[in-house]
């Protein structure tokens, strides 16, 4: 049985990750700092081992490659907001590039050369087609974005290099929680649109603001892909599997295809919960593009992924089941 490090799996994705990896019978080590991750989902519900520890830390990056025979490195730890990245870039860079660049130097020392990053669809920047495509021009527009596509651009240097195998995916916007109501989203402070319009529903916020009204979509507000964090784990495993089987580095959008607004998430949000969302309308958010749509033909093929979840009522409601357990 393969041992996987899974960076950063006490956070929302990667949690969902690890009880993936659990599920396909791979054992896993969790390397995770608790900036943002919950120590209790790890030991008490996920049940793996846990490393409170940094991935800027060599000294016990080397430790934990010498102590565990490690098949490969899911790496999920970063930081994600793309505001603050713009007000503390430096924060970002040494986190989510320098970081990442200590992690694979330990990887080559100890050998192991199997990695697969969580990447962003924002390295593209402002859309000039859609749907995006894994060969539409990059372009990032905030410092998250481009500490991203740095660590692509440092995958594809040392595949040259030193052969090291990895698989990127850039994500979507993920949302949802596991269907048996383990896991969920919970970020603090949180800033995505599905769990702010089901906190609202909740009562624990008075409103939803929409950041624009006056996009160039058919109901003004922005469109976005929303995929189900058990889909976008589950494409992990194939990955993994196929990076495993010998395959070379490669790059996949993650997404559904689909694109929902801003009105059409909230509306959706009020049929599912049957609650009332009172909406208040706001300026844009900078650096929001009007519409971020993937395809994701190129994983569906070459991976043989399926989304389990492509709906956005089953992606709500799904996310209402673990917040309203959490909040009860
Ligand atoms: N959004 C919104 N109100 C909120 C949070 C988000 O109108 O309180 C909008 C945001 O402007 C974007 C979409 O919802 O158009 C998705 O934002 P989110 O932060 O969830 O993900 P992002 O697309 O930024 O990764």
């Amino acid at each position: 049985m393969s041992t996987i490090l899974v960076t950063g799996g006490a956070g929302y994705i990667g949690s969902h990750a690890v009880l993936a990896l659990k599920n396909a019978g791979y054992e896993v080590i969790v390397l995770d700092n608790l900036s943002n991750g919950h120590q209790e989902i790890v030991e008490q519900v996920l049940q793996v081992k846990l490393i409170v520890g940094d991935m800027s830390d060599r000294a016990l990056l080397d430790s934990i490659f010498s102590t565990n025979n490690i098949a490969a490195v899911m790496h999920f730890a970063a930081y994600i907001a793309v505001g603050e990245s713009v007000n503390e870039p430096a924060k970002y860079y040494r986190n989510n590039v320098v970081g990442t660049l200590t992690l694979l130097e330990a990887m080559l020392a100890a050998s192991v050369n199997k990695f697969i990053f969580s990447s962003t669809c924002a390295l593209y920047g402002v859309p000039q087609f859609i749907p995006l495509t894994e060969d539409h021009p990059q372009n990032p527009i905030s410092p998250y974005a481009t500490s991203k596509w740095m660590v692509e651009r440092i995958l594809s240097d040392f595949d040259t290099a030193y052969h090291l195998k990895s698989v990127s995916f850039r994500y979507f916007n993920a949302a949802g929680a596991d269907p048996n109501g383990l896991l969920g989203e919970d970020h603090i402070p949180e800033t995505h649109l599905i769990p702010l319009v089901l906190l609202t529903a909740l009562g624990k916020s008075e409103s939803i603001f929409i950041f624009g009204s006056d996009y160039p979509t058919p109901d003004g507000t922005c469109i976005r892909d929303y995929i189900h964090v058990n889909d976008l784990a589950q494409a992990h495993i194939l990955g993994l599997q196929y990076l495993l089987d010998g395959g070379e580095s490669e790059v996949f959008n993650l997404g559904n295809g689909n694109g929902f607004s801003v009105r059409e998430v909230i509306e959706t949000a009020k049929q599912v919960t049957g609650k009332d969302i009172p909406i208040i309308e706001r300026d844009r958010r900078p650096g929001d593009p009007p519409i971020l749509v993937g395809s994701s033909d190129k994983v569906r093929k070459k991976l043989v992924w399926h989304p389990q979840y492509p709906n956005l009522n089953e992606i709500i409601t799904h996310a209402w089941q673990w917040h309203q357990q959490k909040h009860q």
